[in-house]
């Protein structure tokens, strides 16, 4: 019997499952991704995107394009409610979408509780998307204005959004000053050498580091007087940052187990 299977979410996982989906169609079941954007953002080459280094037609996948191109419908709109007894999904523009088989694969965000309202200079991570808005807002500060930028979380990926943040200063002399904000040590859980070399790098940059007492959470965003800044998105042990939000998210619908940060993976 025909099913309906839904995609959340165009992430790395199911973009290998999308070029497959030509399978699941000529096999008779329907397929619906649904997704925000008709476009994924590779995070390995975000911040490559915040410095320019990337243009951002080099740094997407067609998510859209590649479910429509292979028989799928594509919904732009953002899960927000997961029924698995009714196995019904509420998006955000009130649509309700049934499915016989789901899969989610939404990623991470940065916990927007952790720094309040949404507001015009603070920029988190996720969606990579932002990165590009907050390159603009270097772009569109007056020359002379000289932004103070300040990186919310000393792992991997907020080490590499302060050095391209480096760059697209040096590059357009908009940014007086750069700051990244660590709860503990920078790269606390890499390699002495590893963290040395990074640090160096962040110094030829001209980014001061410092640890904050005050920084409570991972994926944070501070403020600092004149601006606010990427809230980084945290990946303490060099893991893959957990998904608190979403977690939150599941369990209210008796989706998470224990205190696992996210839904368990099956055999599936
Ligand atoms: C700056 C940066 C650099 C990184 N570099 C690396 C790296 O080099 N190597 C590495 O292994 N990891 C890296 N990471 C970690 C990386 O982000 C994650 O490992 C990876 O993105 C996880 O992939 P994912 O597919 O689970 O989620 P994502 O890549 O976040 O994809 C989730 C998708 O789901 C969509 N979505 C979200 N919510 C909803 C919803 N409610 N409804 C529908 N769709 C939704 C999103 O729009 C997105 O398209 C980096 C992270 C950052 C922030």
């Amino acid at each position: 019997m025909p099913k309906h299977l839904v995609f959340v979410g165009g992430g790395h996982a199911h973009l290998t499952a999308l070029l497959r989906l030509r399978d699941y169609v000529r096999a008779g079941h329907r397929v619906t991704l649904i997704g925000p954007s008709p476009f994924h953002y590779y995070s390995g080459m975000g911040p490559g995107l915040l410095s320019g280094i990337y243009r951002p037609a080099e740094v997407r996948f067609h998510v859209r394009k590649m479910a429509e191109d292979r028989g799928g419908a594509f919904l732009e709109d953002r899960v927000v409610t997961v029924d698995p007894v009714r196995r019904s999904l509420l998006l955000g523009s009130g649509r309700e979408v049934r499915y016989d088989a789901v899969s989610f694969n939404t990623g991470s965000e940065v916990p927007a509780d952790l720094f309040g309202p949404p507001a015009y200079d603070v920029f988190p991570v996720k969606p990579i998307e932002n990165l590009l808005a907050a390159r603009r807002r270097v772009e569109t500060t007056p020359a002379g204005k000289g932004l103070r930028a300040v990186v919310v979380g000393g792992g991997a990926a907020g080490v590499e959004i302060a050095a391209n943040l480096g760059r697209l200063g040096r590059e357009s002399g908009r940014i007086a000053r750069i700051t990244l904000v660590s709860r503990s040590v920078v790269l606390e859980d890499y390699p002495p050498k590893a963290r040395a070399l990074a640090l160096a790098s962040l110094a030829r940059w001209g980014i001061e580091t410092s640890g904050t007492p005050n920084c409570s959470g991972e994926g944070t965003a501070s403020r600092s007087r004149e601006s606010r800044w990427p809230g980084s998105e945290s990946t303490p042990s060099g893991r893959t940052a957990s998904s608190t939000k979403t977690c939150s998210r599941f369990s209210r619908e008796g989706l998470c187990a224990g205190s696992i940060p996210g839904v368990p993976i099956s055999r599936y």
